[in-house]
C-alpha cells in the first residue's frame, strides 16, 4: 500500500501546484489520475493553444505550462498513479484514508485533496451497436504506447487535433494510416490540416472523407470495419480502430462519497481552506463550488495553497506556522537539493 501524507486525486494544474505548496510545509504528496499523462485539460485538451492569464507569463502554451510545472515539483518526488480512477474511500479508526483505484491500487494518507476538474474524462464512443465485443481487442479510445501500433494497419476516426495529430505521428510507425472523418473539413491547428494533407499527397496516409463509421468485422478481435462514405459502404481491412471524438467529463464515483454536491461540483468552505464536508477531505480547483466561484487556472492555484496550509494543521495540531518567503527561506527539496536566493554579503567599506 502507497503511504502519504496527501493524496491529491487529479494531476491538472491546481494538483501539480498543490505538490509545491505541500512541499514547502514538508508535507509529501501521491497524485492519481485517470488519464495516462499529467496536466488534465491542458495536456489532454488543448495543449498547444496559448494562456495569456497565467501572473509572469504574457503568453504560455497549455503543454509548456504543465511541463514547468513538473518541473517545479520534481524536487518533492511526488509519487504518481497516472491511468488509474480512484473509485473508493475508507476512512480509518484513526481519521485517515484508504482510496482505491478501479486497477486495485490503494493509498493510505492523512488528507485527500480532490483536484478532480470536470471530472474524470470518459471517451466519446461511436455508435455502434458491438463496440463494446471489440474494446482492448482492436477498438482504444487513447493511446497510451504509440509502439502498440508499430508495423499495424491502424483507422483513425475523428475530425479534431487529436484525430490529426496521432494521424501524423502515426505515419512514422504504423504499417497503414487511414483518416476517416465525416466531414471534409477539419478543426485543429492550420499546421496539422496542411501536414495531413502533405502526408495524402504523398500516400503516406489514406484520406476517407465524407464517411462514418457503420460496421466491426472479426471473429475473436478487430480483423476490418466499414464505412459508409457518401452512400457508399467501403470495407477498409485493419487491426486497431482509434476513434477519437473527444472527452465527455463526469465526477463519476466521487459523486457517490457522501460529499456535498451542488450542480455537479463539490461544495467546500471557501471562507477558511476548501474543506467538504467530510474533515479530512479538501476539493480545489475546477472541481470546487462557492458563492463567486470562478473556474480558472489561476483560482486552482490560490485554492491549492490555503488547502496545504489546513492540512499542515490537521496533522500538526497546535503547531503554529510561521510563512516564510521562498525568497528568504529559499527550498528544500527531498531530494536533497537546495535553491536559495543570494546570500548578502556583510563587508565594511573603507
Ligand atoms: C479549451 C480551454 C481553454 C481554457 N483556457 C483557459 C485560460 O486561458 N485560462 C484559464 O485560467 N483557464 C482556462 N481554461 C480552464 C482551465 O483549463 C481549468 O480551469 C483548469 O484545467 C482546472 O484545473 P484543475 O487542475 O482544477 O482540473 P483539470 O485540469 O480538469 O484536471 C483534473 C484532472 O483530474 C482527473 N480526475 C478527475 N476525477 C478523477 C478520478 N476519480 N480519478 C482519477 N483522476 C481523476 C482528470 O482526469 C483530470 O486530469 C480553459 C479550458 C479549456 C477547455
Amino acid at each position: 500500500m502507497i503511504q502519504t501524507d496527501i493524496l491529491i486525486i487529479g494531476a491538472g494544474p491546481t494538483g501539480l501546484f498543490a505538490v509545491f505548496e505541500a512541499g514547502l510545509l514538508k508535507l509529501k504528496c501521491h497524485i492519481i489520475d485517470a488519464l495516462p499523462q499529467p496536466g488534465g485539460q491542458l495536456a489532454e485538451l488543448y495543449p498547444k493553444k496559448p494562456i495569456f492569464d497565467i501572473p509572469g507569463f504574457p503568453e504560455v502554451l497549455a503543454g509548456d505550462l504543465i511541463r514547468n510545472q513538473m518541473e517545479q515539483i520534481k524536487q518533492f518526488q511526488p509519487g504518481f498513479t497516472l491511468g488509474e480512477r480512484a473509485e473508493t474511500i475508507d476512512r480509518q479508526p484513526d481519521d485517515s484514508f484508504i482510496v482505491t483505484t478501479d486497477k486495485g491500487t490503494q493509498v493510505h494518507c492523512k488528507a485527500v485533496a480532490i483536484a478532480g476538474g470536470l471530472g474524470s474524462f470518459e471517451p466519446r464512443k461511436p455508435e455502434l451497436a458491438n463496440i463494446a465485443d471489440y474494446e482492448e481487442k482492436g477498438v482504444d479510445y487513447f493511446i497510451r504506447d504509440p509502439e502498440k501500433f508499430r508495423g499495424k494497419r491502424v483507422v483513425i476516426a475523428g475530425g479534431g487535433d487529436s484525430a490529426l495529430d496521432w494521424s501524423i505521428f502515426l505515419t512514422d510507425v504504423a504499417d497503414e494510416v487511414t483518416l476517416v472523418h465525416r466531414r471534409n473539413e477539419f478543426r485543429g491547428a492550420l499546421d496539422s490540416v496542411e501536414k495531413v494533407q502533405e502526408l495524402k499527397n504523398l500516400g503516406k496516409l489514406r484520406l476517407i472523407t465524407p464517411a462514418e463509421l457503420s460496421d466491426l468485422h472479426g471473429a475473436e478481435k478487430l480483423e476490418a470495419i466499414t464505412v459508409n462514405q457518401a452512400g457508399t459502404e467501403v470495407k477498409i481491412e485493419c487491426d486497431y480502430l482509434i476513434p477519437l471524438f473527444g472527452l465527455t467529463p463526469k465526477l463519476g464515483p466521487i459523486a457517490d462519497w457522501g460529499l456535498e454536491i451542488e450542480k455537479n461540483a463539490i461544495v467546500v468552505n471557501n471562507a477558511l481552506d476548501y474543506q467538504t464536508n467530510v474533515p479530512g477531505i479538501y476539493a480545489i480547483g475546477d472541481v470546487n463550488t462557492y458563492p463567486g466561484k470562478l473556474k480558472l487556472i489561476l483560482c486552482g492555484y490560490h485554492e491549492a495553497t490555503l488547502m496545504v496550509q489546513s492540512v499542515y494543521q490537521r496533522l500538526n495540531p497546535g503547531k503554529k506556522y510561521v510563512l516564510k518567503y521562498t525568497t528568504v527561506s529559499g527550498v528544500d527539496g527531498f531530494d536533497g537539493t537546495r535553491k536559495e536566493a543570494e546570500k548578502a554579503v556583510v563587508k565594511s567599506i573603507e
